[in-house]
């Protein structure tokens, strides 16, 4: 008896199976076939933080003030500027940055006194060595135009 009721069990189990595989096969594909398809980001994506081109100067507008170094809670943001004139704020020569490290939160875009950090649209940036994840943004900016 328990040898039929086995069977019986069974058989049902695999029809109930291939219903739900039946349903599946006639939904539309949703799978995406990255890297050869991509989808279509959100406008509220975050990807790491970059320095802003603003087209009037043709580069960034970091004055290297700090605010955002001091505002980050990871603490992963080191800046250095230089005066350019004797009587002239300074500009940022070098903006680095532990993306590893970094959680996405925003404060450093939104307290930039300047508006010259923005969210990026990158989402590809990897690298072997976690190293690879610090980068200098102004190093960046500049070979993003050449
Ligand atoms: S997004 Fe947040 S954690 Fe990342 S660098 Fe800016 S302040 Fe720091
Ligand atoms: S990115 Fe903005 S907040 Fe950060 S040092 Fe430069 S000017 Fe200051």
């Amino acid at each position: 008896m328990g040898y039929w009721k086995d069977i019986v069990v069974g058989g049902w189990s695999l029809v109930e199976g291939m219903k739900v595989t039946g349903r599946a096969l006639f939904k539309p594909v949703v799978t995406v076939q990255y890297p050869r398809q991509r989808l279509e980001l959100s406008p509220a994506y975050r990807g790491h933080i970059e320095l802003k081109v603003f087209p009037e100067t043709g580069t960034h507008g970091c004055i290297a003030c700090g605010t955002c170094q001091r505002v980050c809670p990871s603490g992963v943001i080191k800046v250095q500027g230089v005066k350019q004139h004797a009587r002239g704020g300074k500009v940022a020569t070098h903006y680095v940055i532990d993306f590893t490290r970094c959680s996405l939160c925003g404060l450093c875009v939104e307290s930039c006194p300047t508006q010259t950090l923005q969210f990026s649209t990158e989402y590809e940036m990897e690298g072997p060595s976690r190293w690879d994840g610090v980068v200098d943004l102004v190093t960046r900016m500049e070979e993003s135009r050449s």
